[in-house]
């Protein structure tokens, strides 16, 4: 699979968001390139979903999930949506890790260094909580598919569900250690609500630190193939969607 540039690509996703009825907002500009932000707010009351993408530019299927899902219409009237399709576009043109400055922009939602993650914080400190969110990332040391799970609130927990989802294309990762981490069940990693290093806060705990909320992170093995990854975490992302539908509406029925 080709991957165009990120310029090239970010204007296809804000067509498909356009189309899909999204409002877009551009952040700021790092790099020359736009840091995007699109939202789409349900007909009524709703609850709201984060889902972020390419905060790491050698991880591309993340972002090509969420452009498949925009194209699919994936993202209907059930929730409030936010999305954040690439984080850290000048990495993706790059294929690092880091941006080209050589911040990991995962580690720096703390005291933020770079003009991404600055631009980033600031807005979504003026955004409402999100009930939901999910992160879309990938591990080159993985052989399987695993994910984080942080739930500061009382809902049940979609683990099993979405792991079990993925198993159509991807194994769960196994072994009792994932990442430095010790497993709850196979491919579960359940994270505390902190960074393992206090001074370099992941996106996941920045959002954790300002409001309860059920959150994923989800991570393909980069040894697959780009397109079965692409389809893992599309996977991954429909079932929790889906399944924190059910559970909401659960927990409101009397
Ligand atoms: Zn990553």
């Amino acid at each position: 699979m080709e991957r165009p540039k990120a310029k090239r690509w970010l204007e296809n996703v804000l067509a498909l968001a356009r189309n899909a009825g999204f409002a877009a907002a551009s952040l700021d500009r790092a790099y020359d390139l736009p840091l995007l932000a699109l939202t789409r707010p349900a007909p009524g009351p709703a609850p709201r979903v984060y889902l972020s993408a390419g905060i790491h530019g050698d991880e591309p299927a993340g972002p090509l999930a969420l452009m498949d899902l925009l194209r699919e219409r994936f993202f209907d009237d059930r929730f409030t949506w936010t999305l954040c399709p690439l984080l850290n576009p000048a990495a993706w043109d790059a294929g690092t890790r880091e941006n080209p400055g050589g911040i990991d922009l995962n580690r720096d939602y703390r005291q933020p260094r770079s003009r991404e993650v600055r631009a980033h914080r600031d807005w979504l400190e003026a955004q409402p909580a999100n009930d939901l969110y999910l992160s879309l990332h990938e591990d080159w040391e993985a052989n399987g598919f695993y994910l984080y799970e942080i739930n500061t609130t009382t809902l049940h927990s979609l683990a099993e569900t979405i792991l079990d989802a993925v198993e159509a294309v991807i194994p769960r990762e196994t072994g009792s250690r994932i990442d430095g981490h010790e497993t709850a069940a196979p491919g579960l990693i359940h994270h505390r609500p902190e960074a393992d290093e206090p001074e370099y806060w992941p996106e996941a705990i920045f959002h954790l630190k300002r409001y309860p909320h059920l959150s994923y992170t989800f991570e393909t093995p980069s040894a697959r193939d780009l397109v079965t990854r692409t389809a893992a975490l599309k996977l991954a992302t429909q079932a929790a969607i889906d399944g924190f539908f059910e559970i909401r509406a659960n927990a409101e029925s009397p």
